[in-house]
């Protein structure tokens, strides 16, 4: 059969990421719904607040955009009923996947339900299994997703370009609408529209994922400190953003 997927070529991209760059988020999420049919698109968010600005700025150009959170199975009880309120202040439906039990399964199986906090490439197993997996199966229909990354995340997100082909999931478009905001142009755009904040950014926490792998940081700690706090030197990614660092080799004195 003949895939119906929308494609850009490699050097489409390049003009993109040139022209972007001088383009602010509003205009880069304009593009996209221009660009692409609504079933086509999406926004992917883990609900922190980057996600909930561009699904917002997004429903004002596109009320029924589709708007897609993963329930790793693992998530805060917060972010669920945080869930709740966004769907309640929008007034529209959120969709929500999940990982698939065949995939999870053995590997609880085998390493059992906390093996994250094992070794890297275990905790790198489960995201895959609870993340990577599950988006992909619901990017399967989707030709372009945006997604909150800020280069002031972290040194990881620091040269994330504005658009890119998205090659672990067939070579569709990720646009980052925010890379260029701060961490104060989020909190400013979220009290400007009163759009709800996840609750546990009141509990110090600054970046958040799965219950278990996230904690609240100390003054003057990194943003994305509180994620898998017990690894040193990996980049303190997931694996869905496509942000690889290669891990430092640390020498161990003998
Ligand atoms: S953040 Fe932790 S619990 Fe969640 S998928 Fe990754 S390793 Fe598993």
């Amino acid at each position: 059969m003949v895939s119906q997927r929308r494609r850009l070529s490699a050097a489409s991209i390049g003009r993109l990421q040139q022209r972007f760059e001088t383009l602010d988020a509003a205009e880069m999420i304009g593009w996209a719904i221009q660009e692409f049919p609504r079933s086509r698109r999406a926004v992917v968010t883990s609900l922190q607040a980057e996600g909930v600005v561009i699904a917002d700025m997004a429903m004002e150009l596109d009320p029924s955009i589709r708007v897609i959170t993963i329930d790793t199975g693992r998530l805060p009880e917060e972010t669920l009923t945080y869930l709740e309120t966004l769907r309640a202040h929008w007034d529209r439906p959120i969709e929500v996947v999940y990982p698939e039990p065949a995939d999870l399964q053995p590997f609880v199986a085998s390493h059992g339900v906390n093996a994250f906090y094992a070794s890297v490439d275990l905790r790198k197993q489960c995201c895959n299994l609870r993340k990577v997996l599950p988006l992909r199966r619901a990017l399967g229909d989707v030709d372009c997703w945006l997604a909150g990354l800020r280069r002031s995340h972290s040194p990881a997100r620091a040269a994330v370009p504005p658009v890119h082909l998205d090659t672990d999931n067939g070579g569709i478009v990720k646009l980052n609408p925010l890379i260029a905001w701060s961490a104060a142009d989020v909190r400013a755009y979220m009290a400007e529209r009163g759009l709800p904040m996840h609750p546990l950014y009141a509990q110090r926490y600054t970046s958040i994922g799965c219950a278990p792998c996230t904690r609240a940081v100390e003054p003057g700690e990194d943003e994305r400190a509180g994620r898998w706090w017990w690894e040193a030197d990996t980049d303190k990614e997931c694996g869905i953003n496509g942000v690889r660092q290669p891990l430092r080799i640390v020498e161990i004195a003998s």
